[in-house]
């Protein structure tokens, strides 16, 4: 392609609207512009990048055995009403972008394919004969993120790489999900990332596992707690570990003090005299069922550590049918306008005790009377410890679970692992963090969306029963971005060379210079024609800007027909290194070649 024939606009400045480097410089470069929030149009050169991308996770996943299809994007809310996602999807978490058709007929648009991937399996699959069997597409979904961001990494539309399979048991889907760990590392590796793959949560769903892959890089959103001895890696949503031993108590006799002022633990360490280890925090939190029942909930925690609220929700889930619930809609701390709709009195916040009153909640239909007591297995063995009184300004230390409180039935790992705890694995080894962008998610689902839809299969036995299903999904879109986040200079993007938009760019610095175009058309056409991917730079502007343009987009190889023609040679420089040499014409396609083959060689398994 030739630059003065292309849709090519650099900017100068760094866009404001634009946080990190990676979505500074996707749009600073031409390769994307912003249509709204959330929104992007992918222009020439992203859409060779993404091509690229879709190429490799094609192969990878075609590799293990998987079909390519396409599902619709329009799904009817029946489906996901089967499936007992459309209130979830459309008002608690809101993230589906839900319609109605001229009939008044419900509709969404897809922000997954769950349901309707299980339709085709109850609609196809018959026999235990026809599996394993596993589908996918690249396509693009839609979700009304609460806070669409950094560009492509967050955005209301991307492309992703979704698949499912169907298994007639779990050996089976078990072997499919390793099949997929390797694909994805192998996805990964071809495309230049470094990554980690982690345990992640996998819901409510339980499941028997789910991991997450994370391309490593400061501006991600999510955190990772690993060990280095590489036995351990998790998302700190699932992290586990063994916290701190507490400290023995200083408290001999049970008492309540006058505490003045001393609402967060930390101004109650340093008026007690206390370690924040010898304290059980009270939180308080509301959840909301999807029957519409409300629960308030007092988890009890030791005060030196923090309520993991994916692992707290995880458990209320579990903790649904107890309300005749299935699912959590919300789960939130109740902030002064909430308490002011159940509170009977003021709460004594800051001071609350694990036995605070039944009689603070309201009679009310939806709302349970009763407090739902939850404790953390940090608070369980301590003893004489210091906690609220239920009256501000008071605590009580000396205090024992079994003589002053009674232990909550539901004892529970519900806290937040922290970089320096000690590992469970081996407690020499301790936990360090690090910033990571989810790129792929791969997940044992089990028969929860084939139960609910009635996708049976007829076993060697002759039973019908409900398909076993594992599901996979990349972030194509995000995945270009994590690449430029990982991968650039103060000049611009560093494409690694499996994933750039070209291979290399032939810069003309002077076009009314003859033999300087005659040379670089002559190397334009070979390249091309040798299958490396070439960009003629023939526009009319300066040397500099030229330079600077090529350095921006983040093109592999510059070649440059400059001074050094006159002895047969045009200089070539590496956009990774700046390495630059005066090389002979009639190797350059021969030695590009070996450049490329031996960078896309070298990251393939
Ligand atoms: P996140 O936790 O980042 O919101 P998710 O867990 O909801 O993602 P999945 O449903 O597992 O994501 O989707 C599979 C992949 O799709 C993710 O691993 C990610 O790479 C990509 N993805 C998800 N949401 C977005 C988005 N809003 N913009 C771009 N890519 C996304
Ligand atoms: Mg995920």
């Amino acid at each position: 392609m030739r630059l003065s024939q292309m849709l090519f606009v650099t900017l100068r400045e760094d866009p404001a609207e634009a946080e990190i480097p990676s979505h500074k410089l996707l749009l600073r470069a031409g390769y994307m512009r912003r249509i709204s929030s959330g929104l992007y149009a992918y222009l020439p050169l992203l859409l060779r990048v993404l091509n690229k991308i879709s190429t490799i996770v094609r192969e990878e996943m075609n590799a293990t055995g998987a079909q390519e299809c396409l599902l619709p994007q329009l799904q009817p809310a029946s489906l996901w009403q089967e499936s007992g996602r459309w209130d979830t999807y459309t008002k608690a978490e809101g993230i589906m972008f839900a319609l109605g058709d001229r009939r008044g007929q419900e509709l969404a648009l897809g922000p997954t394919h769950e349901e309707v991937i299980t339709a085709v399996a109850r609609d196809t699959i018959r026999s235990y004969k026809q599996l394993p069997l596993h589908l996918y597409q690249i396509q693009t979904k839609f979700r009304d993120e609460i806070r669409p961001r950094f560009g492509l990494m967050r955005g209301r539309e991307f492309i992703m790489k979704d698949g499912y399979s169907f298994h007639a048991d779990t050996d089976s889907l078990k072997q499919t999900y390793d099949d997929m760990y390797q694909a994805y590392s192998n996805i990964l590796r071809r495309t230049g990332l470094e990554f980690r793959a982690v345990d992640a949560d996998s819901g409510a769903i339980g499941g028997s596992g789910s991991t997450e892959f994370m391309v490593l890089a400061e501006a991600g959103e999510d955190e990772v707690l690993y060990t280095e001895d590489g036995q351990y890696a998790a998302n700190v949503e699932k992290a586990v570990s063994l916290p701190s031993d507490a400290e023995p108590s200083p408290f001999t006799a049970y008492e309540k003090r006058e505490t003045p002022n001393t609402a967060t633990i930390a101004a109650m360490v340093d008026f007690l005299g206390c370690s924040a280890t010898q304290i059980v925090k009270d939180v308080l939190y509301q959840v909301s069922y999807d029957n519409g029942r409300q629960v308030l909930v007092i988890v009890s925690i030791r005060g030196d550590q923090d309520v993991n609220e994916t692992k707290l929700q995880n458990s209320l889930t579990n903790l649904a049918s107890d309300y005749e619930a299935s699912t959590v809609l919300a789960l939130e701390v109740p902030d002064a306008e909430a308490q002011a709709k159940w509170a009977t009195k003021p709460l004594p916040l800051g001071y609350i005790a694990p036995d605070l009153g039944d009689d603070y909640i309201a009679a009310s239909k939806d709302l349970e009377p009763k407090f739902l007591r939850l404790v953390d297995k940090t608070a369980v063995d301590l003893k004489n410890f210091a906690t609220g009184s239920n009256e501000s300004g008071f605590h009580v230390v000396g205090a024992n679970w079994g003589e002053q409180f009674e232990l909550p039935k539901q004892v529970l790992d519900v806290r937040t692992a922290i970089a320096g705890d000690r590992a469970i694995h081996d407690p020499n080894q301790l936990l360090k963090t690090a910033r990571g962008i989810e790129i792929g998610h791969i997940f044992q689902l089990g028969h929860k969306y084939s139960t609910a839809l009635g996708a049976t299969y007829t076993s060697e036995q002759g039973q019908e029963v409900p398909l076993e299903m594992g599901c996979y999904g990349v972030g194509v879109s995000r995945l270009a971005q994590a690449a430029v986040e990982q991968s650039y200079d103060q000049n611009g993007i560093i494409w690694p060379v499996a994933i750039a938009p070209y291979h290399a760019i032939v810069v003309v610095p002077n076009i009314s210079d003859a033999a300087q175009m005659a040379a670089a058309e002559k190397l334009y056409g070979e390249l091309n024609a040798a299958g490396v991917e070439t960009l003629l730079d023939d526009r009319k502007e300066r040397a500099g800007v030229k330079f600077k343009d090529a350095e921006l987009i983040g093109i592999p190889f510059r070649i440059v027909t400059g001074r050094s023609l006159k002895d047969g040679k045009v200089e070539v420089v590496k956009r990774a290194t700046g390495e630059a040499e005066e090389m002979a014409i009639d190797t350059v396609v021969a030695t590009l070649n070996n450049w490329i083959e031996a960078a896309v060689t070298s990251t393939a398994s």
